[in-house]
């Protein structure tokens, strides 16, 4: 595959950034898979080497950032593998004095990833983070995402309860594509299992 080193882009009025292509699933879905790079965002998401934090953060301080909505670490990969470098950029981001929206959209498995509890980390550094729930049971998680680590369903979910402690919107997500009594019941996992916002994402074609 062609790489490059698309480190932040414009997509519906939020600044994205791309910090890494590491992940430690490997979802049926995943935009990655079949040669794609990046294509519904229109740039070569494949990076050559990751940014360093410094690069991240120059890269964003190069936008005029009050044009956008929100600024969103996700990239083609698990942002959280750089989550200390992203907390690096945001901090630096606020020493500067810009005001922007933070979110991240993840996995949710950013403790398994780092062997500790990291939500704290997220306090006053993000306003929002959107959790991929994908499915009501742990036994199709393991099927469609195919998780490295055993126990992703149950991390992923203990994840989303305890970052609401630190982060004042947390999200979950499906996507329309699974049936309507999936649909249900995630809705029932999210808001009353975990008590985080539910959103039912549009499938987005390769
Ligand atoms: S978690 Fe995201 S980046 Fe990782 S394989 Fe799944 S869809 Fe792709």
């Amino acid at each position: 595959m062609k790489k490059g080193f698309t480190i932040t882009y414009e997509y519906g009025g939020n600044l994205y950034v791309n910090p890494t292509n590491r992940c430690n699933f490997n979802c049926e879905f995943c935009l990655r898979h079949n040669g794609h790079d990046g294509s519904i965002y229109t740039h070569n998401l494949w990076l050559e080497r990751e940014p360093t934090k410094e690069e991240m953060l120059s890269s964003i301080e190069s936008w005029d950032l009050s044009k956008y909505k929100q600024l969103v670490f996700v990239g083609f990969g698990e942002p959280s593998y750089r989550l200390e470098d992203i907390c690096w950029v945001i901090d630096r981001l606020k020493e500067h004095g810009t005001k922007i929206f933070t979110r991240m959209d993840t996995n949710g498995t950013a403790n398994l990833i780092h062997g500790r509890d990291v939500c704290p980390d997220f306090a006053g550094r993000f306003d929002m983070v959107s959790i991929s729930l994908n499915t009501d049971t742990a036994e199709k998680y393991e099927a469609l995402c195919h998780p490295v680590q055993p126990g992703a369903y149950q991390a992923m979910k203990d994840f989303a309860k305890e970052i609401q402690k630190y982060v004042p919107t947390v999200m979950m997500t499906v996507v329309d594509t699974i049936p309507p009594e999936e649909i249900e019941n995630c809705r029932r996992i999210c808001e009353e299992e975990i008590g985080a916002i539910y959103r039912v994402r549009e499938y987005i074609e390769d």
